[in-house]
């Protein structure tokens, strides 16, 4: 609820989506119902149960193999085959790293996709060991998103064991690059132009069964370098300062970023690192700082990265105009981060199906929200997207406390599960 009051309050225009995002319709409800009668549904429920101890098995399996973005391989392998056990059609890993594996739809018109990423934010040499305290397993990564990962071998294992196709095929896949500066690698890969078409995308990597994350918010990221000769403070004075050069940047931007974010949907900015200098005596070569800007809408977005480019223009000019010799100073403009932003319509088909069987299962009323999830790439192709979660009950995301327990987790399964019957039309 506090995600849709902040929506409300602040993202103007999204007032009717967050209104409407409570309202599920009762064809979508009486789906639900009724496949939840179904026997062979009881039955697959039954076996996630049943094998719910190899589950978390694998998530502490999988949990302590090291894999920061970019290094995903040795997990990689052992998830492929953690998928070709489960029974998979054909496991492959692509150019990048993503390993896939295929679950034969009847009709196979269509593939969609379902994955957990392979990456988590801790660095080699990190102690990814799990420890269990009481019922409450510790390890960095263990949920983010390990759990997710298990969760994926769980459904194709279910899905082969109790014989269940549905008519598209499915993709079920352990993603790369998802953390940090790995920057959505897998998903750009998996959606750049000319790819397998992929007609929906499924990410587990969310909180509770009701939490659903539909909309992508989008950033961009730069470090951004000003360059001089560099020389004494007093024998070269006279020459360009980097520093004072992004410091006329920054002074230029910032109250433009300010009058820019005061409205509409939300936008934000920091200037988040800096570097640079040597020597309380010497003027710098080099001036460096890391931005991060945000926004739910592209459009916004885009917008303030033209006012943030304009201001490093004009810190650099600014600079250059006062210096008595040498070269002039240069910039470089590296863009480290760049996550397309979108939102899924709450109406949609998938949405809908999404939060009636989140309503079926926890009983509580769905929360829509939007985060920086892999379905980023999704939500702004205008693909139907969500972001579920992965169940049990967990916290410190991204901190070395991290930690999970086996809390009803098998239900996050069971609502991955009826979602996968329902987008790919099970019959
Ligand atoms: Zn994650």
């Amino acid at each position: 609820m506090k995600i849709n009051f902040l929506a409300l309050s602040a993202f103007g225009v999204l007032i009717s989506i967050s209104v409407q995002a409570q309202v599920i319709q009762q064809s979508y409800k009486d789906q639900v119902e009724t496949l939840v009668q179904d026997p062979a549904v009881k039955k697959a429920f039954d076996y996630i149960l049943r094998i719910d101890e190899q589950t978390v098995q694998d998530m502490i399996t999988l949990t302590e193999i090291p894999s920061p973005s970019h290094h995903e391989e040795e997990k990689g392998k052992v998830f492929a085959q953690m998928l070709r056990d489960a029974g998979a059609d054909s496991v492959w890993t692509d150019e990048v790293g993503n390993v896939i594996g295929l679950r034969k739809g009847t009709k196979g018109q269509k593939t969609f996709l379902v994955e957990g990423h392979l990456d988590t934010v801790f660095p080699f040499g990190t102690d990814v060991t799990v420890k269990q305290r009481g019922d409450t397993l510790f390890a960095p990564g263990i949920t983010d998103a390990n759990r997710s990962l298990a969760i994926v071998v769980a459904l194709l294992k279910t899905m082969v064991h109790e014989n269940i196709r549905t008519k598209d095929d499915i993709w079920f896949a352990g993603t790369v690059g998802e953390e940090g500066l790995g920057d959505l690698k897998g998903m750009k890969y998996l959606f750049r132009e000319g790819a397998h078409p992929l007609a929906a995308h499924i990410a587990i990597d969310g909180g509770g069964l009701e939490d659903i994350v539909n909309g992508g918010i989008g950033s961009l990221r730069y470090k951004v370098t000003f360059k001089g000769p560099g020389g004494h403070s007093y024998g070269a004075f006279g020459i360009g300062n980097p520093h004072n050069a992004l410091a006329q940047a920054v002074v230029a931007f910032v109250p433009k970023a300010d009058a820019f974010t005061k409205e509409g949907p939300k936008t934000t900015y920091s200037v988040s690192v800096l570097g640079g200098g040597t020597s309380v005596n010497s003027i710098p070569y080099e001036s460096w700082m890391l931005v991060d800007m945000r926004s739910e809408s592209q459009e916004k977005l885009q917008g303030i990265n033209q006012l943030f480019l304009e201001s490093i223009q004009e810190g650099l000019e600014k600079e250059n105009a006062i210096i008595r010799r040498g070269k002039a100073l240069t910039v470089d403009i590296e863009k480290v981060g760049d996550r397309p932003s979108g939102l899924a319509d709450p109406d949609s088909p998938l949405i809908q199906r999404t939060m009636a069987i989140a309503k079926h299962l926890s009983g509580n009323d769905p929360v829509l929200s939007s985060g920086s999830t892999n379905s980023n790439m999704a939500f702004s192709l205008g693909i139907p997207a969500v972001t579920i979660g992965r169940g049990g009950e967990g916290g410190g995301a991204h901190s070395l406390d991290e930690w999970w327990v086996n809390k009803d987790g098998h239900l996050a399964i069971q609502q991955a599960l009826l979602l996968i019957l329902m987008q790919g039309g099970w019959i």
